[in-house]
C-alpha cells in the first residue's frame, strides 16, 4: 500500500486529497489537496466565479497526533476576494477557522467534559487557554437553535462547585431531560436571564463561562 494511501485511511479528512507525507521537527507533515474546486466565502458562503482568487497561502493545522508524534496537516489555499467580507481564505471541511482540525478540537471538548483544562492541556500538548477557545468553538458549533422552541414543561436545578461558593442555575426539557440553558448564579436575577431572550444569549456564550462552569 502506498504511503499516501495509508494515510488517507488512517486520518480520514473529508474532503482532503493527501498529496504528500514528510517527517520534520514538527512530527509528521502530512500535505494535503483541497478536492473542491468551487469557490465558497468561508464567511458568508456565497459561491461562484465572481469570488476572485486574490492569491494563495500556505495553512496549518494541528491533528491528532500519530502514536507519540505529533500530526500537522498542511494545505494550500485560495485567498478569495467576497464582494461583502473582504479577502479570506476559503474554508476547508476539515477544520472550523481555527489552527487545530476538528477532530482534535471534538477529542478537547469531550476530554473537557471528563476532566479539568490543566490535564488536558498536558496530556494533548496545547496551552491552557487553548482549550477554552475549543471548547467556546465546539459548543457554539454544536448548540441547537431549536432547543427552547416548544418548550412546555421545564425543571430547575442547581449545582455548586468550588466548595459551595459558586452556583450554576440550569433549565431542563422535562420531555427530553436535556438541559437547555444555564448560567453561573443561582438567585432570581440568574432565572429571570433565562426569560430575557438578550440576556440568555449573553448567559450561554460559552466564552463568558469559567472553567468550572464549563466542565460541569
Ligand atoms: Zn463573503
Amino acid at each position: 500500500m502506498r504511503a499516501c494511501t495509508a494515510f488517507k485511511r488512517l486520518l480520514r479528512l473529508p474532503g482532503a486529497s493527501i498529496l504528500d507525507v514528510a517527517f520534520g521537527a514538527e512530527g509528521v507533515i502530512v500535505t494535503v489537496g483541497l478536492r473542491r474546486r468551487r469557490r465558497i466565502c468561508a464567511a458568508c458562503g456565497q459561491t461562484g466565479g465572481h469570488l476572485q482568487i486574490h492569491d494563495r497561502r500556505v495553512k496549518r493545522w494541528r491533528h491528532l497526533d500519530l502514536g507519540a508524534t505529533r500530526c500537522v496537516i498542511e494545505c494550500e489555499l485560495r485567498l478569495l476576494r467576497c464582494p461583502h467580507c473582504g479577502v479570506r481564505a476559503e474554508a476547508v471541511p476539515w477544520a472550523r477557522r481555527a489552527h487545530h482540525t476538528r477532530d482534535f478540537e471534538d477529542v478537547v471538548a469531550w476530554l473537557a467534559q471528563q476532566m479539568a483544562k490543566t490535564p488536558i492541556a498536558g496530556l494533548l500538548r496545547i496551552g491552557w487557554d487553548t482549550v477554552g477557545r475549543i471548547v467556546a468553538r465546539v459548543v457554539a458549533d454544536h448548540l441547537d437553535e431549536r432547543r427552547l422552541a416548544g418548550l412546555v414543561a421545564i425543571g430547575i436545578d442547581e449545582i455548586s462547585y468550588r466548595r459551595g461558593h459558586r452556583y450554576l442555575t440550569s433549565v431542563v426539557d422535562h420531555k427530553t431531560g436535556a438541559i437547555v440553558w444555564c448560567s453561573p448564579g443561582r438567585n432570581a436575577a440568574t432565572l429571570q436571564a433565562f426569560a430575557h431572550p438578550a440576556r440568555r444569549a449573553q448567559a450561554l456564550d460559552p466564552g463568558r463561562l469559567g472553567r468550572h462552569e464549563r466542565r460541569l
